[in-house]
């Protein structure tokens, strides 16, 4: 996964017999007779669904296969009739050749009984871009993790522990990839204790691939017209993992910390939100409208993939916020000019280079750059059509309120250390008072954190950043255009322009100079508009940022109990959701949303090791 994944192939589905046909394997995604009553009998009652649910806590399973979803719909409507409130479903599918969203659309209308949950599918179901895609359904008790690509190395890179596992690959005899050792390797390595596997495959090839890999396997009575099916059981006891008890402390209520508050209570889990400052998103994450944006790079490291999976989720996840929170959210669209000939072509050669789905990013010439943006720019660029802004402090409260009576806000509580011990943490304040105890911390706190005594060795860098507010001139802009700094559309009467970027510094007082830089970037983003800018009828507004010597995040475990979500730099709006998720995902066990190099590559591990 090192190397530039091949981009996604999707699916050549068509119709016959009236079931789902894959021209790509010649074989049918369901068997003629069966469909939903197959699924039920194959994959559900034989991993002893729903009792095992029953028992509440979160259940994980992991498909081969993801097709046309219909063992998800299955699960899910399975799930959604029967399991307790504390019960969790993190349903986890690799899929080499997904279905592009209209043929996934026709193929859900064979199955009007699950029209309801097809469409929240439907509506979240992501760009087919390499890598993992987690999704969430019923207010987070279901989740849905996408890995597009081969099933071997994608499954290489999850990191989960699951409770059954639904092999639903094509006929081992048409479709041998998806049956290997190698792939059942990968399946002992993720197994719970106790997990069990569940295949309509009795093909030897596929029994003896299991039970070398350890699981204990055997033949049952097959769907229909199959006299066999397989299952299987990995050795050890299965217990219902118990609901993640721990009660969390969050420390600081930004766009870090409100994110990670509303990740864990989606998980079921209690949170504390201390916050210094009087309210959520006082500091920093005030920010009136901050972009929230993929970046185009040559390079494919760690930071840039996450960029991408965290970009692909931040608007997931602004999307269901904005119902909440009217206006906080604007899916406007980005343009991004390039900075010189250079810069152009090095971007018109990453979006060769990564195959990106046009909906994404794509080349626009001057024209039609000043067209999308509503204004006359500077020269051609690359539109980010899913791109937008955001308001912090308006995303911050929705994220509060949309995580109910899970989190608690302790406002204007100031914490100044933790301290992890074998019977959990201790919060401390000022003169080292003991605040409040906790099961695990989460530091959200930006720059703050670098006073605390588990972050020493980490190198966290404040970084100043001022943002200009200008009068309105350009009525027409619809869309942010950034440079080396970006310019929003009128809000309220105001263009809002920045950022300063000065390292090092950690007050947030004005100054006339930044407002001049700010100035002078949006006149060479647009000519003419912003010509002879009245310094005096300008607003300033400034902030600390918080980043790590690399500019990746710091995310994950600091100490054993402590957690950090970090280093978010520029970048907060776009990667503080899908950071919260895989931080979250971290402290409760769940499959983590994104692959295993990645969690390495964002790690406080890699700062030890700066060669990687
Ligand atoms: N579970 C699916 C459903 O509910 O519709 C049906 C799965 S279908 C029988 C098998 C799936 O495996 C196909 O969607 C196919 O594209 C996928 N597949 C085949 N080879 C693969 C590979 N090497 N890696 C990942 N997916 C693969």
């Amino acid at each position: 996964m090192s190397g530039i994944p091949d981009p996604i192939v999707p699916a050549a589905v068509s119709i016959r017999d009236g079931a789902l046909y894959c021209a790509q394997f010649g074989d049918v995604y369901h068997s003629i007779e069966g469909g939903i009553e197959e699924t039920r009998h194959v994959f559900l009652s034989s991993n002893d669904l729903p009792a095992r649910w029953g028992q509440g806590g979160p259940f994980s399973i992991v498909e081969t296969g993801f097709g046309s979803g219909l063992n998800f719909l299955a699960t899910w409507q399975g799930f959604r009739d029967s399991a307790p409130a504390n019960a969790r479903l993190h349903f986890v599918s690799v899929e080499k050749n997904p279905f592009t969203r209209g043929d996934l659309q026709r193929a859900h209308e064979l199955w009007p009984q699950f029209s309801e949950i097809s469409a929240a599918l439907l509506d979240a179901y992501p760009p087919l871009m390499p890598g993992f895609h987690r999704l969430h359904f019923e207010g987070g008790r279901v989740s849905l993790t996408l890995l597009f690509g081969d099933a071997l190395e994608q499954l290489a890179e999850l990191d989960a522990s699951a409770d059954a596992f639904f092999l639903d690959g094509f006929a081992p005899a048409r479709n041998a990839d998806m049956w290997t050792p190698e792939l059942c390797a990968q399946l002992a390595r993720l197994a719970a204790p106790g997990a069990t596997v569940a295949t309509y495959s009795v093909a030897g090839t596929v029994k003896r691939a299991l039970a070398q890999a350890g699981f204990l396997v055997e033949k049952k009575p097959g769907y229909a017209r199959k006299r066999e099916m397989l299952t299987g059981r990995f050795p050890g006891n299965w217990r219902a993992a118990s609901t993640p008890a721990a009660r969390v402390a969050v420390i600081g209520a930004g766009i870090a910390g409100t994110s990670v508050a509303l990740a864990l209570a989606r998980h079921g889990t209690a949170v504390d939100l201390y916050e210094a400052l009087s309210a959520p998103a006082r500091a920093t994450s005030a920010n009136p409208a901050g972009l929230v944006r993929p970046f185009l790079s040559l390079e494919q490291g760690a930071r840039n993939r996450f960029t991408w999976a965290a970009h692909g989720y931040a608007v997931r996840h602004y999307d269901a916020l904005a119902r909440l929170a009217d206006g906080a959210w604007q899916r406007s669209g980005v343009l991004q000019l390039p900075r010189d000939a250079v810069h152009a072509d090095k971007l018109q050669r990453a979006l060769a280079r990564f195959a990106l789905p046009e909906a994404k990013a794509r080349w626009v010439d001057a024209r039609e750059a000043s067209q999308l943006a509503g204004a006359p720019v500077a020269g051609a660029g690359v539109w980010f059509a899913d791109a937008g802004w955001l308001s912090g402090r308006a995303a911050c409260l929705a994220g509060v309120r949309a995580a109910g009576e899970r989190v608690t806000l302790h406002a204007s509580q100031r914490i100044l250390d933790v301290e992890a011990g074998d019977d959990g943490c201790r919060l401390r304040g000022a003169r080292g008072a003991a605040i409040a105890t906790a099961d695990r911390v989460v530091l959200a706190n930006g720059h703050r954190a670098a006073q605390f005594s588990v972050c020493a060795g980490v190198q966290l860098r404040a970084v100043r950043g001022q943002l200009t507010r200008i009068p309105q001139r350009a009525p027409g802009l619809r869309a942010p255009v950034c440079r080396e700094g970006y310019v929003t559309p009128s809000i309220d009467g105001w263009h809002i322009a920045g950022a300063t970027y000065e390292e090092g510094a950690a007050d947030a007082s004005l100054r006339t100079a930044d407002d001049s830089e700010n100035i002078a970037r949006v006149q060479r983003m647009l000519p003419g508009a912003f010509d002879a800018v009245d310094p005096a009828s300008v607003r300033s507004w400034a902030g600390v940022r918080c980043a790590s010597r690399d500019r990746s995040p710091l995310l994950g475990p600091l100490v054993p109990g402590v957690f950090a979500i970090l280093a978010l730099g520029s970048r907060g709006f776009t990667w503080a959701p899908l950071a919260a998720e895989l931080v979250a995902a971290q402290i409760v066990g769940a499959p983590l949303p994104v692959d295993r190099q990645t969690a390495l590559g964002l790690s406080v591990s890699r700062l030890a090791n700066p060669s990687r």
